[in-house]
């Protein structure tokens, strides 16, 4: 499995510089990288919360699981990263249409994927461009304090020692910070 971020947005965001009016960014983004938010709670009670049934990670990475997982989390973060980002809103369809592009993206990738370490690289020196060339302008300062407080924490989580863990904890800390960082700012 590639890197949750940048890595995986390297197989869906070229789609909006191709068809700019076709495909949301944010969604695309986001949705690539949605399946790995469930392993933020690896260790906890929320990694299985429902008896009998597979763990909230593995329910994120089946195909039914774009639509219970992936579908309505890019949702709700895209409209939180709306808040962070100066983008365009583009209408819900589009929106619908490219969070399952992503999260779909996100599952086959994770299957195909023969060697973590490679994939990881190639996607993310695909990945990195594309991003700044889509998000550079818009880009907001972090909240230090939020992101220095979790830096603290990360290590003290459970589940830290697993690298997917800890690592989609980070992606979701720097979303957090920025979020913060963004409100801060436009605050009067
Ligand atoms: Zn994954």
């Amino acid at each position: 499995m590639p890197a949750t971020f940048p890595s995986h947005a390297a197989a869906v965001l070229g789609l909006k510089f191709w068809k700019p009016r076709w495909f949301d960014g944010i969604a695309l983004t986001v949705g690539s990288a949605a399946p790995d938010f469930a392993y933020a709670v690896d260790g906890t009670w929320f990694e299985a919360p429902v008896p009998d049934w597979p763990p909230l990670y593995a329910i994120a990475h089946s195909w039914y699981g774009i639509a219970l997982w992936g579908l309505p989390v890019t949702l709700v973060a895209c409209w939180l990263t709306r808040r962070t980002f100066e983008q365009d809103r583009p209408d819900v369809w589009i929106t619908t249409a490219s969070a399952v592009i992503g999260t779909a993206s996100h599952v086959v990738w994770d299957l195909l994927s023969p060697n973590d370490l490679a994939s990881s690289i190639a996607g993310a020196l695909i990945a990195v461009p594309l991003l700044a060339l889509h998000f550079g302008r818009s880009w907001p300062k972090p909240h230090w304090p939020t992101l220095i407080a979790g830096a603290v924490a990360l290590p003290f989580l459970p589940g830290a020692a697993l690298a997917h863990t800890t690592g989609s904890r980070i992606v979701l800390l720097t979303g957090l910070s920025l979020l913060i960082g963004r409100r801060t700012k436009t605050r009067p």
